[in-house]
């Protein structure tokens, strides 16, 4: 079966107007009008955060954006794409800001293009990195747990930059650990951790990027007070339940055409519970050889 895989992005229907960095030279800069959704439904288009901007309907906040969009250096443009997703509401927290602020997203996106676009990205080999909003909620989600001196799992990690957030968030007492099964991603991502703010966590030794099916967790740094699971798993592995700590959370899209992002929280007494946050659209947590042809 052909199944077309777009994103990860949350299917929420809200949108923002982001410039391309490559706009920051022109004098009359062409704005995306990006819908968050491949599968745009106007029917859902009050689900979500954009008509509590009390800004929106003037397009205040929408043309100061575009103006410093405009301008400044690469990490200037990135903390106007952090900026406009707390103006929508979508970033709430001043540390989650603060994080993705300090790890500039140009850096984990093949050549920086379109980086600060609200979009997923290719990034070859079929994956993508995730959009800034879905990176801004997990992490938000999993905020309490990636506190200074907390071990955190990303399994699917992809471009890194979610690892990289990770252990600036968790810190040198903590652990950062990415999982990624294809070899060429492990490599490139660890190449953009060395250009970022996270480097000198890579070289410590407190964050680190393993080649490897990340449905099997990685045991040597568990158990994990943060799991996150940047691909969708037809159901929750085991494994990476058996490695989150008690009072640990795990945040994992679960389904295949129709996925929800589920939240698994594991209780002091190693009970789980399990909530839906979103729908969402990932591609999937698989083999290496399906993921390479395709799914
Ligand atoms: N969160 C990352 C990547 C998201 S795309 C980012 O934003 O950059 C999902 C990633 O999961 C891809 O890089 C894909 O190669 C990886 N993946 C899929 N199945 C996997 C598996 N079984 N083990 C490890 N990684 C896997």
């Amino acid at each position: 079966m052909n199944t077309v895989i777009t994103t990860p992005s949350a299917r929420h229907n809200f949108f923002f107007f982001f410039l391309s960095p490559h706009s920051s030279s022109s004098s009359s800069p062409s704005t995306t009008l990006f819908f968050h959704s491949p599968h745009y439904s106007p029917s859902l288009s009050t689900s979500f955060s954009f008509f509590q901007n009390p800004n929106f309907l003037t397009g205040n906040s929408l043309f100061h954006s575009m103006q410093r969009f405009c301008s400044g250096s690469s990490m200037s443009r990135n903390k106007a794409m952090v900026e406009s997703l707390q103006r929508y509401g979508v970033i709430r927290s001043n540390k989650v800001a603060e994080v993705m602020e300090s790890i500039d997203r140009a850096l984990f996106v093949p050549n920086g293009a379109g980086a600060y676009i609200d979009s997923p990205m290719s990034i070859g080999y079929n994956a993508t990195i995730s959009a800034p909003h879905m990176h801004a909620m997990c992490l938000q989600l999993l905020e309490k747990n990636l506190q200074p001196g907390m071990h955190a799992l990303d399994v699917g990690s992809g471009s890194g930059y979610l690892t990289a957030c990770f252990g600036m968030m968790v810190g040198p007492e903590g652990r950062a650990v990415g999982v990624e099964h294809i070899p060429e991603l492990v490599s490139s991502s660890i190449e953009n951790i060395q250009k970022s703010a996270a480097a000198q966590l890579l070289k410590d030794g407190s964050l680190s990027v393993h080649a490897a099916d990340g449905r099997k967790g990685w045991p040597e740094f568990a158990p994990y007070d943060a799991i996150h699971v940047g691909a969708a798993a037809p159901e929750i592995p085991q494994a990476l339940i058996d490695q989150l700590k008690p009072g640990g959370r795990m945040v994992i899209p679960v389904g295949n055409m129709f996925q929800d992002l589920k939240v698994v929280d594991k209780k002091s007494d190693g009970s789980i519970s399990i909530h839906t946050e979103t729908s969402v659209r990932y591609v999937p947590l698989t083999s290496r050889e399906d993921q390479l042809r395709g799914f």
